[in-house]
């Protein structure tokens, strides 16, 4: 029986091909509609159970983590090192981004008015950025149970790290408590490992819908922008990311990939960050040995904020805009795009499309039309894959990173 990692892989091409070849039956033909309509069911039981485990195993994660991390005096070192990384990794991508845009100049061609239809039925949330920021400030801390209700991972994760300090700053008085998150943790470590199983089943049901329900049409007129996006988001993810793991910790890049491999084909089968979270803290821990109070501290949040996919399209999409348009930014109004991505990518949620809901905000701070966004979203599923892939993708060499530079490599208890 070929590995569970293999398997993966092979119902990925499986599914990718099935969806291929449906897309040739007619929209009507009955055995078309039934392989879609097994493909959602599947699909939905698969990302139903991910979406199950996925807030008990963030709050217990993390508390486990914070509480070892405080106890041995290293949360502020791990604190500061991933939020540099974060932040330089996604600047790093947003850069990429436009200098691909300056050269290439995606859009400069089409004509807005393929769109204008679109545009005009298309009315966009508008948000402006005193308006994100205090939606994103009020969003951190949240009634617990709200939050878990809710499923609000970034709320959940403040909670949780108030809790781990609280727990050392207590002591021994409540050894109990954090002996109980422990016991949690593993316990949930184990359900995923059972919902691992289904993970081939999930993965291939998801990727025949995607590509089975692709409008062909208009990829094809979208075709230029596509190739360039999915190009600079790949070169980001095969050569920036894995060049700067070698450069920090000298783990090879093909060891890399073969221990997140899992994470990086659900994230792009799913197009959610958060949905792969419980897989991504798997493969790190279980493939690429990252200690559970550094995977549990660095993923969960990286899955929130760390979005180089995300940030990388918003810079070059809000090019693509302008090309069509007709407008060329000036350095300054680009350098306004580069600032307001970065923001913009650590709000999106981990879900899919969430970055199409903050591009509004990148459009609008340099006076482009938040109606273009009708532009991008239909072809938006298909981009959302590599993009997601990519994010985390980078929160797994952050884990790596972190542990490199601000761990100290002891063993302790739990952790
Ligand atoms: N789907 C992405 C994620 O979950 C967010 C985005 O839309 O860019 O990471």
């Amino acid at each position: 029986m070929p590995s569970l990692n293999r398997l993966i892989f092979i119902a990925a091409g499986i599914g990718v091909l099935i969806g291929w070849l449906l897309g040739f039956l007619p929209q009507e033909a009955g055995l078309r509609e039934g392989v879609l309509y097994g493909s959602t069911l599947v699909g939905a039981v698969f990302i139903g159970l991910l979406k199950m485990i996925l807030i008990p195993l963030v709050f217990t994660s993390i508390v486990v983590g914070v509480a070892s991390l405080q106890a041995h005096h290293q949360v502020h070192r791990v604190w500061i090192t991933t939020l540099l990384y974060f932040t330089l990794t996604s600047a790093l991508a947003m850069l990429l981004a436009l200098v691909v845009a300056n050269v290439f100049k995606p859009g400069a061609g089409m004509s807005l008015m393929m769109f204008a239809d679109a545009m005009a039925s298309f009315e966009a949330r508008q948000m402006t950025m005193p308006e994100f920021f205090q939606h994103f400030l009020s969003g951190l801390f949240k009634n617990p149970f709200e939050a878990f209700a809710n499923g609000d991972i970034l709320s959940v994760l403040m909670f949780a790290i108030f809790i781990g300090i609280a727990l050392v700053a207590g002591g021994q008085r409540y050894q109990t408590v954090l002996q109980l998150m422990q016991e949690l943790l593993d316990m949930l470590l184990r359900i995923i490992g059972w919902i691992m199983w289904l993970a081939p089943l999930g993965i291939m049901a998801l990727l025949i819908r995607l590509v089975a329900e692709q409008d062909v049409a208009l990829l094809v007129s979208m075709l230029g922008f596509i190739v360039l996006i999915f190009g600079t988001t790949v070169f980001h993810g095969a050569v920036v990311l894995p060049g700067i793991l070698y450069a920090v910790t000298r783990k090879s890049p093909l060891w890399f990939l073969r221990g997140s491999r899992e994470a990086l084909i659900t994230a792009f089968a799913t197009s959610s960050s958060s949905a792969a979270l419980p897989i991504t803290l798997r493969c790190a821990q279980e493939n690429l040995g990252v200690k559970r109070r550094i995977a549990g501290f660095v993923l969960p949040l990286g899955a929130t904020v760390n979005m180089d996919g995300t940030a990388l399209y918003e810079a070059a999409a809000a090019l693509f805009v302008a090309n069509l348009i007709g407008v060329e930014l000036t350095l300054v109004q680009q350098l306004v795009v580069f600032m307001t991505a970065m923001i913009a990518s650590s709000g999106a949620p981990g879900i899919p499309s969430a970055g199409m809901v903050t591009m509004v905000m990148v459009l609008q701070a340099v006076g482009l039309p938040a109606e273009a966004i009708a532009i991008l979203l239909p072809i938006d599923r298909l981009l959302d894959t590599v993009r997601t892939a990519v994010n985390v993708e980078g929160d797994l060499v952050g884990s790596l990173v972190v542990q490199q530079l601000a761990d100290d490599g002891a063993e302790y208890q739990g952790a």
